[in-house]
């Protein structure tokens, strides 16, 4: 039997998810702020500090959670995997659907 080259590209994007088991949810948000102290570099209002959030949606409500620098770019890449699996999902669930559609003309 030849094989099908879409079933392959569903197969294919299939075994790519475990690579993004890691995920996390939300968006992730780079802020500027000033610490509040008069003597550092921040009270000029220019050269304020970058703070580092997830904003996520917990049981419907938004929630923002701080992210150390340290676990800057490991976040920033786990809130990328969320964006990867989410369109790995919509082509797969394109493919179904019009696996779904043909079945039935087919009936
Ligand atoms: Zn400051």
């Amino acid at each position: 039997m030849p094989s099908d080259p879409v079933l392959e590209l569903r197969g294919r994007l299939i075994r790519s998810l475990g690579a993004l088991r890691d995920m996390l949810p939300g968006s992730f948000v780079e802020r500027k702020r000033a610490c509040g102290r008069p003597n550092c570099h921040c009270a000029d209002g220019q050269n304020l500090h970058a703070q580092y959030q997830i904003s996520v949606l917990v049981e419907g409500k938004p929630k923002a959670f701080n992210v150390p620098a340290t676990l800057v770019e490991q976040v920033r890449k786990q809130v990328e995997m969320r964006h990867r699996f989410d369109a790995a999902a919509a082509t797969i669930c394109g493919i179904n659907l019009r696996r779904f559609l043909k079945q039935k003309e087919d009936q």
